[in-house]
């Protein structure tokens, strides 16, 4: 079991997860437009979860069920960023979220 990043911090992003998490396992880039959380790392701890205020992290075992593809988004960052990040992308266009070029 993991925790995941879902669509609510795409074009939001911060840094309050990272900052209370034990494991230093939420990760993103100054190009990505969300962060990710490393499933090989997490410890399934919920402080990310209580820390994000716009309610982007669930566990993955409570996901919301149009959010499952995060998992994988999730995972993926860790092995090839770049097709994360143009679906990303494709996703905050569907949702109508403004995102610099
Ligand atoms: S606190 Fe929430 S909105 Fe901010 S980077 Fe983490 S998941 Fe994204
Ligand atoms: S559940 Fe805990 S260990 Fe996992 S990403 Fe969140 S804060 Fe880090």
């Amino acid at each position: 079991m993991t925790y995941v990043v879902t669509e609510s911090c795409i074009g939001v992003k911060g840094e309050a997860c990272m900052e209370v998490c034990p494991e230093h396992c939420i990760f993103s880039e100054a190009v990505d437009d969300m962060s990710f959380i490393d499933p090989a790392r997490c410890t399934n701890c919920g402080a990310c979860m209580a820390a994000c205020v716009v309610g982007a992290i669930y566990p993955e075992n409570s996901l919301p069920r149009d959010a499952a593809e995060f998992v994988n988004l999730n995972r993926d960052w860790f092995r090839h960023r770049t097709g994360v990040r143009q679906r990303v992308r494709e996703l905050a266009a569907e949702i109508g979220v403004w995102l610099p070029d």
